[in-house]
């Protein structure tokens, strides 16, 4: 099943669409990814949707790709009297370390380590932002604040402290549960949330051990303040809009996911965009323009995938969701300032074997008018260098592992397909061609561009352009 589109779509699993026939329709109608989303489920719940999907891997012959995210050291209030409270501007709030039931002056912060970061000033914010508070005084287990902005709070909804760098591990003790589960049950992807500093991503790929590939969830304005170092570590990277966006300035957001886009483009790393792309689909079977606009604009950016949250784990319309998603990115792809919009960002080769070899690809591709790039990969690294070309043909990487296989469904562009390494020169050849061929990527009396190293299966030693017929 060849999907007519070069960027990915990310879908999220819930009660909406956990049996199996709706995988199954999910898939059909255009999901690359599927996201088991740790904040919500138990792990029977995850490990049964993982085997829909892995049963639905089977029936359709395609790879699928499965993300883990874990649900980070999310900062939380305790509960309350009566389950909320009502915060009045001017009035003094006490967040504190007391474990009884809060109310309209206090609550619980189960975190001592904020106590110690906080400083006069800082804001903190509360349920996603609506609630203000400003920092007057602050003790070894309290703090003082001043209401700035009102509204009604209830039990265990979110904090966050914008542009505050926490003293916290990026993996609680519940994260490192779910990493070991998720690993265990064989996931591609491990979505990693409140990443701060690259130290985070470092520890978590310590524990981790290349068992899945890691993805930073970009969620904190101070891991925009080390983007460089955090994206160079990280596997793939996810423009994740909602907290970001508690803690940025609304007219910052899409400034940032332009800038994030544009670098992990630059570095040929894998980047999502993440959150509120057809919000409105959860309750209604059509999108807003400005929600089509929004989607479109990744599209043009170049992103390589797209992610569905609510809209499928909850809404009523999971279906209508994707196939909405997949009808945009198609639309957009086919239109003629497409390419220029995608080319204005187009970063110049690495000094590189594989580079040159890539780049002069898809050059020739272009020149010649071939159906595709076929790329021989074990690693996906020759693949992901392939893609970062945003060539304007179709890229089919050939690998004998499954789990690059299943890695590179989140790529721009890949078509990924499970077979045997290539051991002579004309093996590589008509291996390229059949496959290509049979794959309806290309068609009998086209060219194709094949690239691959040689000796062959030596991973990492893309040295070889060569252009191929397709017989009939
Ligand atoms: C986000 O904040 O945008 C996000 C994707 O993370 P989560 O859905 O886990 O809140």
């Amino acid at each position: 099943m060849m999907r007519h589109r070069k960027a990915k779509i990310v879908a999220t699993l819930g009660p909406a669409s956990s049996d199996a026939a709706m995988i199954r329709t999910l898939f059909e109608a255009g999901v690359d990814v599927f996201r088991l989303n740790f904040s919500h489920g138990a792990h029977d719940e995850h490990k049964a949707r993982l085997d829909a999907i892995r049963a639905v891997e089977a029936e359709v012959g395609r790879p699928i790709a499965i993300l883990a995210d874990l649900q980070g050291p999310k900062i939380r209030v305790g509960a309350f009297q009566s389950g909320k409270a009502t915060l009045n501007p001017g009035a003094r709030f006490r967040l504190d370390l007391d474990p009884a039931p809060g109310d309209a002056t206090r609550a619980l912060l189960p975190h001592p380590e904020i106590f110690a970061a906080l400083k006069p000033e800082t804001d903190i914010l509360l349920d996603d932002g609506r609630i203000r508070l400003k920092v007057e005084t602050i003790g070894a287990d309290f703090v003082e604040t001043i209401v700035v902005v009102g509204g009604e709070i209830s039990d265990r909804k979110g904090v966050n402290l914008p542009r505050l760098a926490l003293p916290v591990s990026p993996l609680t003790e519940k994260d490192r549960r779910d990493l070991y589960f998720a690993l265990e049950l064989g996931v591609d992807w491990i979505a990693l949330s409140f990443v701060q500093r690259p130290e985070d991503v470092a520890e978590a790929k310590k524990l981790i051990q290349g068992r899945a590939s890691v993805m930073t969830k970009l969620e904190k304005p101070a891991a925009l303040a080390q983007l460089d170092e955090i994206i160079q570590l990280s596997d793939a990277l996810m423009v994740a809009r909602g907290d970001l966006g508690v803690e940025l300035d609304p007219e910052d957001v899409p400034i940032e996911q332009k800038r994030i886009v544009r670098d992990c483009r630059r570095a040929g790393k894998p980047v999502v965009v993440a959150t509120q792309m057809l919000e409105s689909m959860i309750r209604a079977p059509a999108p807003t323009r400005a929600e089509a606009s929004d989607v479109a604009t990744a599209v043009y950016d170049g992103a390589d995938a797209l992610m569905l949250s609510a809209e499928t784990a909850s809404g009523s319309y999971p279906r209508e969701a994707v196939t909405m998603m997949n009808r945009i990115i198609e639309r957009v792809e086919r239109d003629a300032d497409y390419r220029r919009q995608l080319e204005s960002q187009h970063a110049d080769p690495e000094a590189t074997a594989a580079d040159a070899i890539t780049a002069a690809a898809s050059q020739v591709a272009d020149t010649i008018r071939a159906a595709c790039i076929v790329t021989y990969t074990s690693s996906g690294s020759t693949a992901l260098r392939a893609a970062r070309e945003r060539p304007s043909v179709p890229v089919l990487a050939l690998t004998p592992s499954r789990a690059t296989a299943r890695r590179l469904a989140l790529t721009w562009g890949v078509h990924c397909v499970e077979t045997e390494d290539a051991r002579s020169f004309t093996e590589m050849v008509e291996k390229a061609a059949k496959v290509a061929r049979e794959q309806e990527i290309a068609k009998p009396g086209e060219r194709i561009v094949v690239t691959a190293g040689v000796p062959f299966g030596t991973p990492g030693a893309t040295n070889i352009l060569r252009i191929a017929w397709v017989g009939g």
